[in-house]
């Protein structure tokens, strides 16, 4: 279980309020190539329903293998210069469609018509800007009763949704009409920073909720414990309890895609650079953040990191040319001489992550189970499961021990377990 009320330490960190909304995102476009991400492992290439030479038009949805339903919806026209199979986090398996830009841009045709039905959403915008997580409500027992449209980020530094949520109510009071009616969802509730409430327009939305500005506040499941009064318990998820979070921009896009009759494709993200300075900007699906950067002028050196996401929560990645996806929310620009090096120093039993935890995981007995890849007798005795994924644990521990990496690893690894465990019963 979550232990009781979530702590908030004395000296707790705090979001930045974006006070004013920045003129429109500033757009980047792509140099030359762009690339798509599909979650499927490509074994073979004779799998495939494309291949290296054909054209994508703008728009145009794209099912890359002769007996998957997974889809893209390519944001450039151009023409497919390479698929292959990609490594991520973990060892996660993808598959990478590499697509070379035209000179001319050529629009698809879309969707005929767009209807306010979850077979409809999942056939069309399930990888939509925000990437809408439409799949949380296939189930026929789904028991989800309230949508939380997501209008906080929940990391520190990134200000995506905020910005969406002050810029585009339009779209996303319209996002959430459609899906009031496809998902036939009880209650659509928007989160929104505490100073916002005040104030704040017309919406389609039931209630509006106020998110605290200390860190971690807004984690999903410490927004379902403050605002919602609602305990997760530690085994389960918050759609297991009847909650399903919606970024403000996954639900802006529904809306725009019913509004115009096109499927969107540019992404907002919070570009963070190395002195700290956020700027918000848009780009394409599929464009290397190599572009974005060199739009900044922003160089990186050795031992510099680039972080997708936010400082605590983010992922480090190590190429360039890596593409912005439907979810990339940030990107992080650290200095060398700000990167903090993990180490192999042994725990000194200081308890500054016992402190810190909002939800008082025993993470120093914890990590010694993780460390040795104990994973069930960790979630199982020291309560891995409580964790909210807030990182503040790996930020305050002074023999820097990567924790948060070994609890997203564990996490990960339980997870494979449990998957494997249900197809085998089948
Ligand atoms: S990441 Fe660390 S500090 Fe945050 S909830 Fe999990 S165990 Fe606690
Ligand atoms: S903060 Fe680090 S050194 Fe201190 S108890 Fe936790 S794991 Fe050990």
């Amino acid at each position: 279980m979550m232990n009781n009320a979530f702590s908030r330490p004395a000296n707790a960190i705090h979001y930045e309020l974006l006070h004013q909304t920045p003129l429109g995102p500033q757009h980047v476009s792509s140099s030359g190539t762009a690339t798509f991400l599909i979650e499927e492992k490509l074994e073979r290439q004779s799998q495939l329903a494309i291949k290296v030479g054909d054209e994508v038009q703008t728009g145009q949805k794209i099912a890359p293998f002769a007996d998957r339903p997974a889809y893209f919806v390519s944001s450039v026209t151009g023409t497919v210069a390479a698929v292959h199979p990609q490594t991520g986090d973990f060892g996660k398996q993808y598959t990478a469609i590499e697509v070379t830009l035209s000179e001319t841009e050529e629009l698809a045709e879309g969707p005929e018509t767009l209807e306010p039905t979850l077979t409809c959403l999942n056939e069309w915008l399930a990888g939509t800007p925000g990437k809408p997580p439409l799949h949380l409500f296939e189930a026929v027992d789904h028991g989800i009763h309230t949508l939380v449209v997501a209008g906080v980020d929940a990391d520190l530094l990134v200000a995506t949704n905020q910005y969406i949520i002050k810029s585009e109510m339009h779209a996303i009071n319209r996002g959430i009409d459609v899906l009031k009616e496809a998902t036939g969802v009880g209650s659509v509730a928007i989160a929104v920073p505490r100073d916002l409430v005040q104030g704040f327009g017309h919406t389609s939305a039931d209630t509006l909720k106020a998110v605290a500005p200390e860190y971690p506040a807004a984690q999903p499941r410490l927004i379902v414990y403050e605002a919602f009064g609602q305990e997760i318990p530690a085994e389960k998820s918050c759609e297991e309890m009847g909650y399903a979070f919606f970024s403000a921009e996954a639900v802006a896009s529904i809306g725009k895609a019913f509004d115009s009759g096109r499927l969107p494709y540019e992404k907002t993200l919070t570009l963070v650079d190395k002195n700290g300075r956020k700027n918000i900007i848009s780009a394409r699906i599929g464009t290397p953040i190599a572009d974005v950067l060199a739009a900044h002028r922003i160089e990186t050196g050795h031992k510099d990191r680039l972080i997708l996401g936010g400082p605590m929560t983010g992922f480090a990645i190590y190429d360039e040319q890596a593409p912005i996806e439907a979810d990339t929310d940030a990107i992080l620009v650290q200095d060398a001489a700000d990167v903090s090096l993990v180490s192999d120093y042994p725990c000194v039993n200081c308890g500054e992550c016992v402190r810190v935890c909002p939800t008082r995981v025993p993470v120093n007995m914890l990590v010694r189970f993780l460390e040795a890849g104990q994973y069930e007798d960790g979630a199982e005795l020291y309560d891995l499961y409580s964790c909210v994924d807030c990182g503040l644990c790996s930020f305050v521990c002074i023999a820097r021990i990567p924790i948060f990496q070994y609890i997203r690893l564990a996490k990960y690894e339980l997870s494979r377990l449990t998957e494997a465990e249900a197809s085998d019963a089948q």
